[in-house]
């Protein structure tokens, strides 16, 4: 083949585009009753706004990003996650000003970009649903968007998951916990890869992210995060957990869980799902946290800000076969068949009639016989097949099968509308 999607990426081609229509319209619904709007910002932003936000030790910023210089000479990339560029937004628009209701609740989906090894649920364009809630410090700010990560996974009907949480606590708990992390970790130095190594002074708990396992083996002894919050921050963490369980969620603690970008504090947390078409064990398919600090960082008054995002080709591999059947029901109301070469023009015309009335309606326009025209009326699994011939022609009406019961019932053109609101309720 001469020319060929470019590597990591996908084509979302009919039937499977419905699957994604699908998971769409279930988030804009989910969000929709816990009030957040959308928000869409551009695909590509300053090369700084994801360095300032996902931190310059991060995977994604030092090996994942799709970065350029631009025919200006600025130094652009392609958006690698959603938020940064929701908090650009957020400065940029002064949403935090006082004309604006706070909590302010926004999401979005699209696309984004990270140069990684392609496998299955792994692409170097993939698509995100992502929330962000700024304004609020509250804990239970935080358990309402993993909540609503819930409650969408549950739309799409899957129920077997897992979420896992775990709290990285104020600034001053960091900064105790960093001290105590690099104390432990600075004996085993050598034993580290060579991105821990690089990453142990700079950024120690990046070690804890590490995908190594020979530094997983060392990190699993490593002291917890939680035993060095603070005040504040282990109140935080309390009431997110009890807030969980009023509503009802399950929920595991990871300790050793940093999340690949710099900008959380307080809570953090994922939800796992243990499939086989995602790989072996436990896959995280929603991601987020609080990051009181980013905006802030990104120019903003201090405000804080909490949110997740959600892959959507790893949502899409755990659809079941029934969703999957249900979303690809025929849903074609009436196809219309012509008999005969004066039927054309009728027919457009009936088409035409029956989508301005609100019916899904299609016809043939590939010259076929009557015999393919059913055909295709049959293929489509169209509920109605509308037959226009010479008779009908000059009884300006025509016939109208309910393909379900058999029954066909002639129709006059004169009264339409109250048949088919009728006949199609
Ligand atoms: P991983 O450890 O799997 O690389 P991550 O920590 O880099 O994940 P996040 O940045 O938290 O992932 O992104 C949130 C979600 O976006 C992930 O849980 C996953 O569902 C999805 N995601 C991330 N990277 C990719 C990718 N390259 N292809 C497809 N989906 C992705
Ligand atoms: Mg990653």
């Amino acid at each position: 083949m001469k020319y060929q999607k470019p590597k990591g990426t996908a084509d979302i081609i009919p039937p499977f585009s419905k699957e994604w229509q699908f998971v769409e319209q279930a988030a804009r619904d989910t969000f929709n009753l816990y009030n957040y709007s959308e928000i869409r910002t551009p695909i590509f932003e300053s090369f700084d706004i994801f360095s300032r936000s996902a931190g310059d030790t991060s995977d994604i910023v030092t090996k994942e990003m799709y970065d350029f210089e631009d025919k200006g000479g600025r130094h652009i990339a392609l958006r690698p996650e959603g938020t940064a560029g929701v908090v650009r937004a957020f400065v940029e628009n002064k949403l935090y000003g006082p004309e604006h209701q706070k909590p302010v609740k926004v999401y979005y989906m699209g696309p984004m970009f990270r140069y990684e090894r392609p496998q299955s649920g792994r692409l170097r364009e993939f698509h995100q649903i992502g929330v962000e809630a700024f304004g609020s410090a509250s804990p239970r700010m935080d358990v309402e968007t993993i909540a609503m990560a819930i409650d969408l996974l549950k739309k799409v009907d899957v129920t077997k998951v897992k979420v896992v949480i775990n709290s990285l606590g104020d600034a001053q708990s960091r900064s105790d916990y960093r001290e105590a992390l690099i104390n432990y970790l600075e004996p085993h130095f050598g034993e580290l890869s060579r991105d821990s190594q690089e990453r142990l002074h700079k950024n120690p708990l990046r070690v804890l992210d590490s995908k190594d396992k020979n530094d997983q083996e060392i990190v699993k002894n490593a002291p917890s995060i939680l035993e060095y919050l603070t005040e504040d921050a282990q109140q935080h963490f309390a009431t997110v957990k009890s807030a969980l369980g009023d509503l009802g969620i399950d929920y595991v603690i990871d300790s050793n869980m940093v999340r690949g970008l710099d900008y959380y504090n307080h809570t953090i947390f994922e939800i796992m799902v243990n499939n086989s078409s995602l790989g072996h064990g436990d896959v995280t398919i929603c991601a987020g946290g609080r990051y009181n600090g980013l905006v802030e960082e990104l120019g903003g008054p201090e405000c804080p800000g909490v949110g997740f995002g959600l892959g959507v080709e790893r949502l899409l591999l755990l659809l079941g076969e029934d969703a999957k059947q249900e979303i690809q029901k025929s849903d074609l109301d009436v196809y219309v068949v012509g008999i005969g070469d004066d039927a054309r023009s009728y027919t457009q015309k009936l088409v035409q009639l029956f989508r301005e009335n609100g019916v899904k309606a299609d016809q043939d326009y590939l010259e076929r016989k009557p015999k393919g025209q059913f055909k295709s009326a049959d293929k489509l699994k169209a509920k109605f097949v509308a037959t226009i011939g010479d008779e009908e022609i000059s009884n300006n009406s025509f016939k109208l099968k309910n393909m379900l019961t058999g029954v066909e019932e002639d129709i006059n053109n004169s009264d339409f509308e109250s048949k088919i609101k009728e006949i199609l309720g």
